[in-house]
């Protein structure tokens, strides 16, 4: 057994706190990993709160996990010892059913892909997460991390990346497109940037005027503050698409109205509260979908473009003992643009 420290949740009020568990030796296929970075994503919060009325304590929270190969079972091909590793938000699925052999394992149909926390391996044992030092993961679930990101900055392409990158790709987003982002968090500044990268016309939308300016340092064509009125007639009916990473409950009607006629508006965000359609914002064959994650190769496709690109987040490094701080500052969406824990601060 791997003696590990981390972090924990033990109940949806109470802080996190210091907790020591164990994890299994490596298998076979297992690849260990010394974890060096840990990113904070607004789903750890949701979950560790039981905003999602899912949760399973004591509860490791983290799924942007980088860090070095410390150990690799006698069947691992693709990773060695000292090799920069990372993994997301899932560590298992049953490999077999539609979804897993197209490679969306995130939507594996037979139960359910395994989290990284929060959930039950195929043991039965609960899986915590990288909130902690060291983990232990299947490599057909590790992701390589090309040597040009620095580990840190990117952690958060582990979730906040892969989250916006795979709509993106789904729905072909490129030159030509026009595209809204809705929310200048995590997951959104990475939309941004890729939504840039790729090509498209971007424009982001923000409810905090302190980040005006950084959406347009990070790529934005057009920037729209949203506290007022009168912000949406100029854009009205002219969006291809709309990549919304709003946590909280919001009226997304008013987006809807900015949709071109087939135009989709693909919610990534997962505020507590049910999302409420009006049936008259989509009768222009609207479409308002969701989309969670991206599969293990996509993933890798993803880190590989951020390489080539230079893509990572921008990341404000922070230690557990502040954890509870950095926790609050997310609720109220002040962070520039993810809190990134030093694993070594445990
Ligand atoms: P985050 O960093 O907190 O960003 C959320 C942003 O939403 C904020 O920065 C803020 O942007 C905006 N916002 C917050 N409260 C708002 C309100 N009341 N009204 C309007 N806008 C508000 O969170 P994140 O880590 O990016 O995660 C965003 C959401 O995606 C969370 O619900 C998370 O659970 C979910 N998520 C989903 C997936 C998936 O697979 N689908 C994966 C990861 C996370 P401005 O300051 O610019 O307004
Ligand atoms: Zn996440
Ligand atoms: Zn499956």
């Amino acid at each position: 057994m791997i003696v590990t420290r981390g972090y924990a949740s033990h109940s949806a009020s109470a802080s996190p706190l210091p907790f020591h568990f164990e994890r299994r030796d490596p298998g076979p296929k297992d690849v260990a990993i010394d974890i060096q970075f840990c990113g904070i994503c607004h789903s750890d919060i949701h979950q560790a709160r039981n905003e999602w009325g899912n949760s399973i304590y004591p509860m490791v929270p983290g799924h942007e996990i980088v860090g070095v190969v410390s150990a690799a079972g006698s069947e691992v091909t693709k990773f060695k010892v000292g090799d920069a590793a990372a993994v997301g938000v899932m560590v298992d699925s049953c490999r077999e059913c539609p979804s897993c052999l197209d490679g969306d394992e995130q939507y594996c149909e037979r139960p359910g892909m395994t989290g990284t926390y929060n959930a039950l391996d195929r043991q039965g044992n609960l899986t915590f997460g990288g909130y902690s030092d060291h983990i232990v993961v299947d490599e057909a679930y590790v992701l390589s991390l090309p040597k040009e990101l620095d580990p840190a900055a990117a952690s958060p392409l582990l979730c906040a990346g892969i989250t916006t990158y795979s709509p993106l790709k789904h729905w072909n987003i490129g030159s030509g497109k026009k595209v809204g982002v809705v929310g200048l968090g995590g997951l959104g500044h990475m939309g941004l940037k890729f939504s840039h990268a790729l090509g498209a016309e971007t424009v982001q939308f923000t409810t905090s005027a302190a980040k005006v300016e950084d959406a347009q340092r990070l790529g934005a064509d057009e920037v729209i503050l949203t506290k007022g009125l009168g912000w949406t007639a100029k854009h009205a009916q002219s969006f291809d698409f709309i990549l919304d990473c709003v946590s909280a409950n919001h009226d997304v009607n008013t987006y809807l109205g900015l949709l071109k006629r087939d135009g989709v508006m693909c919610s990534v965000g997962i505020p507590e509260v049910p999302v409420s359609v009006h049936a008259f914002a989509v009768l222009g064959r609207k479409t308002f979908t969701g989309s969670m994650v991206g599969g293990i190769r996509e993933t890798q496709q993803m880190l590989d473009f951020c390489a080539e690109k230079g893509i990572v987040s921008d990341i404000e490094m922070t230690s557990f003992d502040k954890l509870d701080q950095a926790w609050d500052r997310v609720v109220k969406a002040d962070v520039k643009y993810r809190f990134v824990l030093d694993i070594k601060t445990l």
